[in-house]
Formats: structure tokens, sequence, C-alpha cells
């Protein structure tokens, strides 16, 4: 085994461990051992290391915190801690999630899910916090962190510069997905929330401005992006404005019906973006069909093919 490798190892059960007072070199001498003389294998030399340290130092399981992670270092299904900055809050679409968005640190950036059954204190924008025992799952292609009832969640006082991640792009990409709170919208006539039944969290019983808005998935076959798409954007694609969505609405009395006029439109094709693309959220300034150069191609293959 190279070197550095056995170090890495030594350092893993190390920042486990030395809380309780366990030295590197006696992890060194049983990682030799176990290693070298019995020829045990790497996973298992580790788990006998920490197992035999837990019953030596009479440590409980649950108090080996996880190690603490970089976000570009997150594996899904591992328990990890981290330090992460909140960068944006999004509206949760299930009453499930008491909060959604997106984190990030020197090193790039991840989904965020805090359960409701977590029971944790709400986090704010802007504000650093120290997640311990966090869960990592992956979701279409996207990494995210998990803030569960095992969780704890701290404010740290310090600032985390987030790796910034702004740029003007183009993507051609297939509209894979259409989440919840889209459609013909209200929002809260004073802060501009989304509200429902003309509650805002904020402001109570408010007065409202109807919007059409879509938030959709959109896979390019490498990542994915959140693509915000607004009024101009959405009748551009599909015909439908503010008015005829409102018209819709009317006719059916039913506002859904916006939503689902845009979904049957719109899941499924391929679209050209361009836009401002800030962390994974796509803001469209241009979007259109988009329609493969088919024949341009065929063409260039035949051409390669007779050469
Ligand atoms: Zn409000």
């Amino acid at each position: 085994m190279a070197d550095d490798r056995f170090q890495a190892i030594v350092e893993e059960i190390y920042e486990k461990f030395k809380i309780y007072g366990v030295t590197r070199k006696e992890i060194e001498s049983r990682l030799k051992l176990l290693l070298y003389e019995f020829k045990v294998p790497e996973e298992e030399a580790k788990k006998t290391i920490i197992n035999g340290l837990r019953k030596n130092y009479n440590i409980a399981k649950s108090d080996l915190k996880p190690p603490l992670t970089k976000i570009s270092e997150i594996e899904p299904n591992k328990w990890v801690s981290l330090k992460a900055k909140v960068i944006q809050l999004w509206e949760p679409n299930s009453p499930a999630i008491a909060q959604t968005g997106l984190i990030g640190d020197e090193t790039g950036t991840a989904r965020f899910v805090v359960w409701a059954k977590a029971n944790k204190k709400r986090l704010e924008e802007g504000k650093c916090y120290l997640f311990e025992r966090v869960v990592i799952d992956e979701f279409m292609g996207l990494k995210s962190v998990k803030v569960t009832s095992a969780s704890e969640v701290k404010e740290i006082n310090e600032n985390i510069e987030v790796k910034e991640e702004k740029a003007e792009v183009e993507v051609v990409g297939a509209l894979i997905a259409i989440q919840q709170n889209s459609g013909l919208l209200q929002s809260c006539k004073i802060c501009g929330r989304v509200v429902k039944a003309g509650v805002c969290i904020e402001h109570g019983k408010v007065e409202t401005n109807d919007i059409l808005r879509t938030r959709c998935v959109l896979d390019d076959g490498e990542r994915i992006y959140d693509l915000i798409l607004n009024e101009d954007n959405i009748k551009a694609l599909t015909g439908i404005g503010l008015k005829e969505a409102r018209k819709l609405a009317e006719e059916h009395l039913d506002r859904g019906i916006v939503l689902l006029e845009i979904k049957k439109k719109l899941l499924g094709r391929y679209l050209r973006v361009q836009g401002e693309l800030r962390f994974r959220s796509l803001t469209a300034n241009k979007v259109e069909f988009y329609r493969p150069k088919i024949l341009e191609e065929v063409e260039k293959v035949l051409r390669e093919a007779e050469a």
C-alpha cells in the first residue's frame, strides 16, 4: 500500500477519535499490524480498529461524529458533517419538508433539505452553519444534504466564502420536470412572496398580484439545471401569457389548469436557453424550442462515408 494511502486512513480514524485522547501512533501501529502482518483488507482493517478503539475507550457509536467534509467531496449514502453557508432558500413543495434550498462552501454547492420531522430552528439566507451528522443522497444527478432528527445544526460565527458559480451561458437540454410551485400563482403585494389561498407567511391575509412563472428541471446530458421561466419566456414557448392564463383559469374555474397546459406543451421538449447561471439556477433571458439539424448531420455523415 502506498504510504500516503496508509496515512490517509490513519488521519481518517484519528479525526474521529482525537477528542478522546487517541494518538496517531496508536492507530498507526494497529493498522500496520492488521495490514502487513495479518494481510487484512483495508476496509476490514479500518472497521476492526474503529471497533477496538470504541471498546477500549468506552465510546458509544452515536458519539462518533462523522468527519468534517467539503461539499465537493460528499458522496451519496454517507453521513458527514460540514460547514456551509445558506445561499438560497426555496419554497418547499411538500409538507414533509421544513426548508429547502442551496448551501455552499469554498469547494462548491449542494441542495439541502430539512425534514419537517427533524424539528430544527429555521435557517436563514446568508448565514453560516455547522451541519453535523447529515446524510447525503442523490436525486437526478444532484447531490443533496438531508437534515434529519439525528442531525445537529449550529450557527457558526465565521464567514464561508462560497465558490462563485455565475456565468452567462447557452444550454441545450431536455425539460425533464416541472416543479409544483409553477403556473398561475399569486404573490403578496407587500413582499412579492408566492402565497397560498391569499395568506403570506410573513404578512398574513394580503392582497395579491397574479404572476406566471415556471420552475423546471433541464437536463443537457451532463448535468441538470433549475430553470426559471418568467411570463415572457412562457408566452414565447406556449402562447400562454398572463392574460391567456387568467382566461383559462376562469373558463375552467381552476388555476391548476394553467400548469397542466404548460406541462403538456413543455415536458420532454428540447430547449435552447440563453441566460444567467447562478449556482444551479438558470434564469432564462431567451428561450426557444431546439430542433437538431438532423438533415445537415446526415449529409455530413454521407459525405464522410464517400470520402
Ligand atoms: Zn408578504
